[in-house]
């Protein structure tokens, strides 16, 4: 019998409560890609125009998540930025994917909220020395997403285990990217739960790589569970503890 070292989240609708998100999210986009055509222009290369660029990025965006449902390889978000601007005439050589990321300026998104049963959940898998991370299937690197845990007062609880598949260039539910943050926690997996709403992507994928895998229902509907069986179905974080204690009796005291 295994003891609990670490358990695994899933960003989106699992920590963050997308459910009050109205807006258009093309709106929101434009927002953020007009900084990097201002960026662009101000210091790279004098871009035709602002629409043009954005139909690039999304062109090539919409391209990259299509082929990422067949091969399971990450868009990333500063790779499409660079490329995007390259396409319409930027020299290649000045082109910086960091520096036009910087210029997205990503923020948490208006109405998102971190969930409120996270917190106390948390603090109680850090009280028993239970490791924590995330991992996210984002096309933005960490370092963007982590302005929202900031946001969110979720950043405190993961110092150091933050996986995004734009990093590591796979998407759940490809075994590399549990490989990825089971590295980082120093878990084996059967020490290790994952806690996630999407059936494929988390459940799947967390099972394959030999994880339990906990099904959060999520507000803005669970998909096709067909052929899924998540080992545990939860509506709040905060029935994660009973869970463990059924799994891994003694956690709660180090066994
Ligand atoms: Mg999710």
């Amino acid at each position: 019998m295994s003891s609990l070292k670490a358990v695994l989240f899933d960003l989106d609708d699992t920590l963050i409560d997308w459910s009050g998100f109205k807006a258009d999210w093309a709106a929101v986009e434009h927002k953020h890609l007009s900084g990097v055509f201002n960026y662009l222009c101000a210091n790279i290369h004098q871009l035709p125009d602002l629409d043009a660029y954005i139909a690039e990025v999304r062109s090539r965006m919409m391209g990259a998540w299509t082929s990422a449902r067949m091969n399971l390889r990450a868009p990333n978000l500063g790779t499409i930025l660079v490329e995007a601007a390259a396409a319409l005439g930027a020299p290649a050589e000045s082109l910086d994917a960091r520096r036009c990321l910087e210029s997205y300026a990503w923020e948490a998104v208006a109405g998102t909220v971190g969930f409120p049963d996270a917190a106390e959940t948390l603090k109680l898998l850090a009280q028993h020395g239970v490791k924590v991370g995330i991992v996210t299937n984002a096309h933005q690197p960490m370092w963007l997403r982590d302005v929202e845990l900031r946001t969110h007062g979720l950043f405190d609880f993961f110092p150091t285990c933050r996986i995004s598949a734009a990093d590591v260039g796979y998407l759940k539910p490809h075994p590399a990217i549990f490989q990825a943050a089971l590295n980082c926690t120093g878990t084996n997996p059967s020490e290790t739960v994952f806690v996630g709403d999407d059936p494929e992507a988390d459940i799947v994928g967390a099972q394959a790589a030999g994880l339990l895998a906990v099904l959060r229902r999520s507000r803005r509907g669970t998909g096709n569970l067909s052929r899924i069986v998540p080992d545990e179905v939860i509506d709040s974080l905060a029935e994660l503890p009973a869970i463990l204690d059924g799994w891994y009796p003694g956690w709660r005291n180090g066994a």
